[in-house]
């Protein structure tokens, strides 16, 4: 049966948002079980509440899904994030065997799947998740560009 990720993605969008009240960088990232449709994980950037540069959503709804499931291995389970995963998260979601990768907007400058070392199609990259792209109509860029445009404003 195909997922429909669409309800996923809403709920990760939501999570940008969040992200977005909170002063952080809006991304979120939603990890679901792909047989039973069940959320296991969600989280967004916490990157200055937590002062951690390494707090991206993906990151840490990694590090919840597995502690959640007991199981280093997320194998049949699939990660919704509201923007293409940077090259730190691309290796982590490969580091953790996810079926597929779902995400919207694409990160020319920072990503690290279609853009800059595209991590997938690296040597040294031995688990390659499925990537699915979902059409938001350009929500999730338009929330962080009105962010970044923010920051610019107050310099
Ligand atoms: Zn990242």
């Amino acid at each position: 049966m195909i997922v429909n990720y669409q309800i996923f993605y809403d709920f990760a969008y939501e999570l940008a948002e969040l992200a977005y009240s909170l002063d952080e960088v809006p991304v979120g990232a939603v990890i679901i079980n792909d047989k039973t449709h069940e959320v296991i994980s969600s989280s967004h950037n916490q990157m200055k509440s937590n002062n951690s540069s390494i707090d991206h959503a993906e990151i840490l709804a990694l590090r919840l899904a597995m502690f959640r499931l007991g199981n280093e291995r997320l194998n049949g389970c699939s990660i919704i994030s509201t923007l293409e995963p940077c090259p730190m998260c691309a290796q982590a979601i490969s580091f953790a065997r996810l079926s597929n990768l779902i995400f919207s907007a694409e990160d020319p400058k920072s990503g690290g799947v279609i853009h800059g070392p595209k991590i997938f199609e690296s040597s040294s990259c031995h688990h390659k998740p499925k990537v699915i792209r979902v059409d938001d109509d350009d929500k999730s860029k338009n929330l962080l560009q009105k962010f970044f445009k923010s920051k610019r404003k107050k310099g």
